[in-house]
């Protein structure tokens, strides 16, 4: 990330200006190096957005004291005209085109005739647990903004052509003048193309596109996450005066398993045991994603002890390795005994030195240790 200039140094003012002295400095320099009068001057660009940026914050008491106190981190860090980054969490469990990202070419105003990369598309795809476990293909349909075919996306009556705008004069842009500075706004007659139609083409109104239905196979990578996002390139929108297609952006949601929770590679599972398990050991059936494996559960294990089993788990994205299965066992304690059971209990607890159960031992120690 590039490092930015003071916000004072970029006004040319003292740390103790008043507002009005603020104020003043920026109109004066905004005057100086509005991009009007520097077009296509890709520096007095950023010298004017660097002075927005910095009267944008000076000029707010509050933004000027967390200035003043944090610098140009802000207080929480995130700096202060910053992006942050794209949050997928507020998507989960949805299906289908949520978003319609802008291109690359959001370069202001001035380069609207110039060729832009067509919007992307984000799609939220739902995959199963065992599709993201072994990868899929996918085919899910969607739609998008597609160039006319009968006029070519013109919006031109077939055998008629364009005209340059009237009102801006192909330029796609009207000078507004309010006050000191003169801004520049999106032709409303042409809205920024800088072309009118005069008859309109039949098939999309005039407007050169048409919504068009269109499937995507995608081939899900075994590993895959929720939030990943696979791109697509060039299945987005259509570009605009000659430039590529947009991306389209398959947001992946993995649904929950019944048996297995997910943290990254590893997989966590909880499984009861019966307790003449736990205390006399055994070899159990452990399911995994592909079937079980034998796992032995060595005599006097205690309830919530987990065991590693390698390579059970998750498969690593785009790798061979695969994470582990964390196996957790819950003792089961039996309700529900009949008499005879009952009695065999019995027997069983009075044939006990006391040594048997370790940590109530333990425990019975601490005890007397505190009162004696
Ligand atoms: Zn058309
Ligand atoms: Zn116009």
């Amino acid at each position: 990330m590039a490092t930015k200039r003071d916000y004072y140094e970029v006004l040319g003012v003292d740390r103790k200006a008043t507002n009005d002295q603020i104020k003043a400095a920026y109109r004066k320099l905004a005057k100086k190096s509005h991009p009007d009068l520097h077009p296509d001057d890709k520096e007095a660009e950023a010298r004017f957005k660097e002075l927005n940026e910095a009267n944008a914050v000076l000029s707010d008491p509050e933004k000027r004291a967390q200035y003043d106190q944090f610098g140009m981190d802000g207080p929480m860090g995130g700096g202060f005209g910053g992006f942050g980054g794209f949050d997928t969490s507020g998507f989960g469990g949805f299906e289908g085109i949520f978003d319609q990202l802008f291109g690359g070419g959001m370069g202001g105003a001035s380069r609207r005739n110039a060729p832009m990369q067509g919007n992307d598309l984000r799609y939220g795809l739902q995959i199963s647990f065992e599709e993201a476990a072994f990868g899929a293909k996918k085919s899910f349909d969607f739609m998008r903004n597609e160039n006319c075919e009968t006029c070519h996306g013109s919006g031109a009556k077939a055998g008629t052509q364009p005209e340059t705008c009237p009102t801006c004069k192909g330029s796609g842009q009207m000078r507004v003048s309010g006050g000191f500075m003169v801004s520049v706004r999106t032709c409303s007659t042409c809205g920024g193309s800088g072309k009118v139609v005069k008859e309109p083409c039949g098939t999309c109104s005039g407007s050169g596109h048409v919504r068009k239905k269109r499937t995507a196979t995608v081939n899900i990578p075994a590993g895959i996450d929720s939030n990943q996002v696979i791109v697509m390139n060039g299945q987005g929108e259509p570009g605009i005066n000659g430039g590529p297609n947009g991306d389209l952006q398959i947001v992946v949601t993995v649904r929950p398993h019944k048996l297995f929770r997910r943290e990254g590679t590893a997989l966590h599972l909880e499984m009861p045991i019966s307790f003449t398990q736990a205390a006399l050991g055994a070899e159990i059936d452990v399911p995994t994603l592909k079937g079980s494996v034998k796992h032995k559960i060595p005599e006097g294990t205690q309830t919530d002890t987990v065991f590693r089993i390698k390579g059970e788990g998750m498969p690593r994205l785009h790798s061979t390795l695969r994470g582990d299965l964390m196996l957790k066992v819950r003792v089961d304690v039996p309700k529900r005994l009949n008499d005879k059971q009952k009695e065999l209990l019995r027997q069983l607890d009075k044939s006990m030195t006391g040594k048997e159960y370790e940590s109530q031992k333990g425990f019975m120690d601490k005890v007397k240790d505190i009162f004696q």
